[in-house]
């Protein structure tokens, strides 16, 4: 159902949310619910070499590809950022997400924390970004296991990932603890109409206040 749009009359520029956590804390959850409730959101689908789970779409969550096509986008500057993570490459296709922005239209980015930094690096004043942590370690194993979509070894380098992973909480703008996820989900849209609403990413701003200003009181 199509939502109100908070900012509507007032032009501005899309933002680029970036949303990153250890594996299992929630990331992927979240970033469906908001995709779901919020029509002005789209995703930026990754390109991975990472083979695609049972539940996943080719082209939906991601694009998957060999190793060989993986280091063509990238050489040939089609991807915005790109890393290794678990063992892996994946990276972020770049036509989607300039076209987005420059029409004024947000995308969400779930991509690790060195995508991240990049990302901040080239477009610095777009991105809006929210770490995802667990309530605890120990969760996190339990949510790693009940997802039940990759082996036990997956899920050990995934682990062993986690603490390095956490460790860069504090180069995010906004740290979210997803212990309960409708609270976590309430945070998330708290952060994106404020984030909507600030005055450097309006410029429609301009034209609305001369008209303010230059309409005759009667
Ligand atoms: P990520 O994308 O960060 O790897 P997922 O979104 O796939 O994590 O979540 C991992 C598992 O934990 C999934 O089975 C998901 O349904 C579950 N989950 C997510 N948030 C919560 C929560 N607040 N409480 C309990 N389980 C959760
Ligand atoms: P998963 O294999 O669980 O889908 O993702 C593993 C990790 O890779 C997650 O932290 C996810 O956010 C990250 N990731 C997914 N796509 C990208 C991407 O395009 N770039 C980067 N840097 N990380 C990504």
């Amino acid at each position: 159902m199509a939502k109100p749009r908070p900012t509507d009359p007032i032009a501005r520029r899309g933002l680029m949310l970036v949303l990153s956590s250890p594996s299992g804390a929630g990331k992927s959850t979240i970033s469906r619910d908001l995709l779901n409730d919020d029509n002005l959101f789209e995703l930026s689908v990754s390109v991975t070499t990472r083979p695609r789970r049972a539940s996943e779409i080719e082209g939906v969550h991601y694009h998957f590809v060999s190793k060989r096509e993986f280091e063509i986008r990238r050489d040939s500057d089609a991807l915005i950022e790109w890393a290794e993570v678990h063992g892996n490459l994946y990276g972020t296709p770049r036509e989607p997400a300039e076209a987005a922005l420059g029409e004024g239209r947000d995308m969400l980015f779930d991509i690790d924390w060195q995508g991240a930094d990049q990302l901040k690096e080239r477009m610095r004043g777009d991105v809006v970004s929210i770490f995802i942590l667990p309530p605890s370690m120990a969760e996190l194993k339990s949510r790693l296991k009940r997802r039940a979509e990759d082996s036990d070894a997956i899920i050990a380098t995934r682990l062993g990932n986690a603490r390095l992973e956490i460790e860069q909480w504090r180069k995010y703008d906004y740290v979210i603890v997803n212990d309960d996820l409708d609270r976590a989900f309430s945070e998330v849209k708290a952060i994106v109409l404020a984030e909507r609403l600030r005055r450097d990413r309006r410029h429609g701003l301009f034209g609305f206040v001369e008209g303010l200003l230059a309409e005759k009181i009667g």
